[in-house]
């Protein structure tokens, strides 16, 4: 198969790329390296340095190489910063995200797998989320995603382009080859290992009076290969539409910290800070059905095995990629 990765050096596209490349088939890589980084990108993979912005160049590269399959991981993904760059979030998640979209429908691209977000849901009034719980994000991040998906869906329903759009809940783990390297830094597992690391003095823990049970926020962590595999297979089964991605189980950050003293065997430092805007309590998903049908299920579904393949990269790359050729 002919596949084709937007933000493939990134975080998830590299580790989704490696997957793909291991299965064997054809990638190509489009990335800016605004984020990514070149070393990331699986050395199987053909790798073009270009952004979605740029319409012409991106719609000619679609032709020449006339992937079957897209899978869209380019885009900012911030929350943080979403509060205070919401225009960013809408012309990089959006209005590129349609450059590329007119592009895999001139080249005939058969179906388009999109990274999207549990951020769509905000406050969630009912937990675990399931697919069809309201949609009112609380920040642009979240915003654009929405946004991003509805606009799938018409192309599905004008032009025939089949979609599926992940709902990523919290993204963490490394490949054995390629792990979480952010300028800055503002994930909370690689933030708790860079204090074991020696490279920061203490984290940061953002909120403790949210109404959870120890006060910090409850995420569903769900790791990177997990992600990297439903792609795949939502690229080469039947499936379509909206299907989230999460384990089913809510950890705090409070229980996070935990895990990673376990893993490491390290007391980290830590300092209670206020809340972080635009971040809701508590985000645990009910796992996707349809998924379950296909029989995929995470693989990893103890927080410290998870955490222990996320230390063993940042072990070996402690300056992340910068100390690779
Ligand atoms: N968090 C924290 N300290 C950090 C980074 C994150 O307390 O240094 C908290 C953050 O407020 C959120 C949770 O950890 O409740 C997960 O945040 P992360 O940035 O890893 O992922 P997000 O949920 O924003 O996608």
């Amino acid at each position: 198969m002919k596949v084709l990765v937007t933000g493939g050096a990134g975080y998830i596209g590299s580790a989704c790329v490696q997957e793909w490349a291991e299965q064997g088939h054809q990638v190509t890589v489009i990335d800016n390296l605004s984020k990514g980084h070149r070393a990331a990108v699986h050395p199987d993979a053909q790798f073009i340095k270009a952004c979605l912005s740029q319409a012409e160049r991106i719609e000619s590269i679609l032709r020449q190489e006339k992937p079957e399959i897209v899978t869209h991981f380019a885009a900012s993904a911030l929350v943080n910063e979403s509060m205070e760059r919401p225009g960013r979030y809408f012309e990089n998640n959006v209005a590129n995200g349609l450059n590329l979209l007119e592009a895999c429908v001139r080249s005939g691209v058969r179906k388009i797998v999109f990274s999207s977000t549990c951020s769509v849901y905000g406050i969630p009034d009912q937990l675990p989320i399931t697919e069809s719980a309201p949609l009112n994000p609380i920040n642009p991040y979240g915003e654009s995603k929405l946004l991003f998906e509805r606009i799938l869906r018409w192309y599905r329903e004008v032009h025939g382009l089949h979609f599926v759009s992940f709902r990523y809940f919290n993204a963490c783990g490394a490949t054995d080859r390629y792990g979480e390297d952010h300028q800055p830094e503002t994930h909370l597992i690689p933030n708790l290992l860079k204090v074991v690391l020696g490279q920061s003095d203490r984290c940061e823990i953002y909120g403790t009076d949210y109404p959870t049970l120890d006060g910090t926020c409850v995420r569903d962590y769900i790791h990177v290969k997990d992600l990297a595999s439903s792609h795949v297979l939502a690229g080469l089964s039947d499936l379509e539409g909206v299907h989230n991605l999460g384990t089913g189980k809510g950890h705090s950050v409070l229980e996070i910290l935990a895990a990673c003293e376990t893993v490491t065997g390290t007391i980290i430092a830590s300092r209670k800070r206020p809340r972080r805007p635009g971040d809701p309590p508590e985000l645990v998903a009910a796992p996707s059905a349809a998924l379950a049908d296909r029989n995929w299920q995470p693989a990893f579904t103890e927080i410290e095995r998870i955490v222990e393949t996320a230390w063993l990269w940042h072990k070996n790359h402690p300056k992340g990629y910068d100390d690779r050729p």
